[in-house]
């Protein structure tokens, strides 16, 4: 078989010219390759015959062998321009009318006495049974049909049957013999059947067994291909060299904090250290729950590169953010003799340029700041660091740029979205990874309830009484207006793509209305109103008045999500709390309880009784009630929503990871799966880094991955 046939056009099949062509186009379909794994979105079983007289659901499809008792007559309506095509068709328990809508030509499809499997739905009317176009095969007592038919995703000019048809000519084209791409002896290792065998059986099952057979090996593919892609990338990587930043001690910098590091925060930052002081780049995430200090790891990391004489960068996803690591870590730099600068898009362009120059000179040790970082003028004298905080919300294009400014700098991500480690392979597959498991000490649980609309006099007590005794207050209502205008606002904008934000979700308006009338509620307080389409220096005033206790009670949409730090906050009101998702209720309740206070967290449902609340969302309520762990909180969360819907990144990259779709795998029920071709794939790779001896997998893995080392990290 020619090797390339793949990657010939399908226009080389029979049955498909320019125009065809052009509609397969449509569904991304432009080779042959590109057909045979484009697979099946379903399967019809028609293998299971039954009786009319059975027939109880009239919604669903059904098959029936029915055998034609009158011959098929044309129905012209003269009002219209329009033709039945209709007969009579009998098994053992009755007759059946078949109609046709014009589709005249079918008539000498079907000469009286002969047999056709139908598939279709079938209603009652009086003593007989109806279908209207029917699906229908011939029927031969020696020569079984098959009982699953492939079902495809279609589009106009593309019919199921034009589909498998040319699926069946693409496999004669190979000789019905595709190479594998796999090295046998993992085939075997991993109990997967032949490629060959799982193409066929995933448009043309024999049996559910086979199907499954079939559906295997694929998944297995799609995770193995997507391993050895990260693995040659990573293993490019390290070839691409760092450097050493062998000054690995913190002792200076702990000197100063006013707190021991935890085990966990202790563990972090020796796998820092000990990841920098090679000459081979680091790649780690920092994975801890909201509050559990990965801010200062990050400060480690910083002071190690800029001891060993080098440059360090922090990247933060919003401008609120960006200040706050600015202020918490420019003092502690400065007692140091480290320079820091902070740099936003509000920066003013004398200032900007300051700092370009001083990074360019080397002379500025390290900068903090938002995507600003990645504009052009930034460039580094020595750099050795880059750290990106709750990376997840930034695209993987963006955190490219950044890695490609810096060189071949260490990487550090922080991340506080627990991620269920079924999908962390998946996700982060590439980086290392560092769990902090352990909360400072001290850390309060934040005691959380969920209330109605009945609540409202105590909850405004209790407002009331919280904020009289110094605490700071909370208030989150959803704003779906919001929804591009705000790194903090996509996950919004992913719960109403599942359904959990209703049409009806309250427009900014309500928020605003909301706010004036928190305000007219509680006149002896200062209470202040935040949103996502105020402009970033507004947004960051109040913030920073809130931050700084002039605020007491803080109305805001979610944009306050993210890690932003005010230790007198104690009370978290979330309205129609059903609307946000579980990940999302977790981190706003990691707002409060970061001081010494006693903190709770109220949930409130929008609607006038709790028990009306729908199932999905009470569940969710429930789980927040009784779940404090972040991990145990993603995974149900995971489990609730599907893999799919976790994390869509702005750029809708979920199921994405530098350019890597799955089509058939599931990453949650498909984790045992991962992990195995991970392994494989890691193993494989040792061996043959660059995929030498298998180059027909190289180039597999080459056009379904982009083999460029710095679009991963
Ligand atoms: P996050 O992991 O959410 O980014 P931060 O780094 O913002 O958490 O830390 C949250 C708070 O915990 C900060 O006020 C920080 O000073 C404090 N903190 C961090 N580590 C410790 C520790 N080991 N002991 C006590 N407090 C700590
Ligand atoms: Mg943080």
């Amino acid at each position: 078989m020619n090797d390339n046939v793949f990657a010939l056009p399908v226009t080389k099949l029979k049955g498909i010219g320019a125009v065809r062509a052009a509609a397969y186009s449509r569904l991304g379909v432009r080779t042959v390759g590109d057909l045979l794994f484009d697979f099946p979105r379903a399967y019809e079983n028609r293998g299971n015959i039954e009786l009319l007289s059975e027939i109880t659901d009239p919604d669903a499809k059904h098959a029936v062998i029915l055998t034609v008792a009158t011959s098929p007559k044309v129905v012209r309506l003269r009002s219209r321009r329009m033709t039945f095509l209709k007969f009579k068709a009998y098994d053992d328990s009755g007759f059946a009318e078949i109609t046709f809508f014009n589709q005249d030509f079918l008539r000498d499809k079907f000469p009286l006495g002969s047999t056709f499997r139908f598939y279709g739905k079938v209603e009652k009317a009086g003593n007989h049974y109806v279908m209207s176009s029917p699906a229908f095969e011939p029927w031969y007592e020696d020569r079984p049909l098959r009982d699953l038919l492939p079902v495809y995703r279609l589009t106009d000019g593309v019919s199921q049957k034009q589909i498998s048809d040319s699926v069946a000519a693409a496999q004669a084209l190979c000789g019905y013999e595709i190479p594998d791409f796999m090295p046998n002896e993992i085939r075997i290792a991993n109990g997967l059947c032949t490629l060959n065998f799982a193409i066929k059986n995933i448009h043309c099952p024999e049996s559910f067994k086979n199907l499954a057979a079939a559906k295997k090996r694929l998944i297995f593919d799609e995770f193995f291909n997507f391993a050895l892609g990260i693995s040659i990338t990573r293993k490019r990587r390290v070839k691409s060299g760092a450097p050493a930043c062998v000054n690995g001690s913190t002792a200076d910098l702990e000197a100063l904090l006013p707190y021991a590091l935890t085990g966990a925060q202790r563990r972090a930052v020796n796998d820092i250290a000990s990841d920098m002081a090679k000459n081979s780049p680091m790649s780690r995430i920092i994975v801890g729950d909201v509050g559990c200090g990965k801010t200062v790891c990050a400060a480690a990391a910083m002071f190690i590169a800029v001891r060993s004489g080098r440059q360090a960068a922090l990247m933060a996803p919003t401008e609120i953010l960006a200040r706050q690591h600015y202020c918490d870590l420019e003092p502690l730099f400065s007692r140091l003799g480290i320079s820091c600068e902070l740099l936003v898009g509000a920066t003013t362009p004398a200032k900007k340029k300051k700092i370009y120059d001083a990074l360019s000179s080397g002379e500025l040790d390290t900068v903090i700041g938002t995507q600003a970082l990645l504009s052009e003028g930034v460039s580094f004298a020595s750099p050795g660091l880059v750290v990106t905080d709750e990376q997840h919300r930034f695209g993987v294009a963006q955190r490219a740029a950044l890695a490609g400014k810096s060189g071949h700098a260490h990487t550090l991500v922080m991340s506080a979205t627990p991620i269920p480690r079924s999908l962390a392979l998946a996700l982060y597959g590439d980086l290392d990874m560092t769990v902090i498991d352990e909360m400072p000490p001290g850390r309060q649980r934040v005691d959380t309830f969920a209330v109605d609309g009945s609540y409202r006099e105590r909850l405004d007590a209790f407002i009331k009484k919280n904020v009289t005794s110094g605490g700071q207050v909370y208030i989150v209502c959803p704003a779906v207006e919001e929804r591009e205008s705000e790194a903090g606002e996509v996950e919004l904008a992913e719960l109403s793509e599942n359904g959990i934000i209703a049409d009806q979700a309250p427009p900014l308006k309500a928020a605003v209305a909301y706010a004036a009338e928190i305000a007219e509620k509680f006149p002896e307080f200062t209470s202040a109103f935040v949103h996502g389409k105020m402009k970033s220096r507004e947004k960051d005033d109040v913030m920073k008045r809130f931050a700084a206790g002039k605020v007491q009670i803080l109305v805001s949409t979610t944009v306050i999500e993210v890690g932003v730090n005010v230790p007198d906050a104690c009370l978290m009101i979330v309205e129609n709390a059903e609307r946000f998702g579980l990940s999302q209720l977790h981190q706003l309740r990691g707002r409060v309880g970061r001081g010494n206070r006693k903190s709770y967290c109220i949930l409130v449902y929008g609607g006038e009784h709790l028990e009306d609340c729908p199932q999905n969302a009470k569940e969710r309520l429930s789980t927040m009630k009784n779940t404090y762990d972040g991990f145990a909180i993603a995974e149900k969360d995971l489990t609730m929503r599907g893999p799919g819907d976790f994390l869509r990144g702005e750029d809708d990259t979920i199921r994405q990871h530098g350019g890597v779709k799955f089509r058939l795998a599931d990453l949650c029920d498909d984790a045992g799966l991962l992990k195995a071709a991970f392994a494989e794939a890691g193993r494989l790779i040792e061996a043959d880094p660059e995929l030498r001896d298998h180059p027909v997998l190289a180039e597999r893995v080459a056009s379904m991955f982009t083999l460029d080392a710095d679009s991963i990290n």
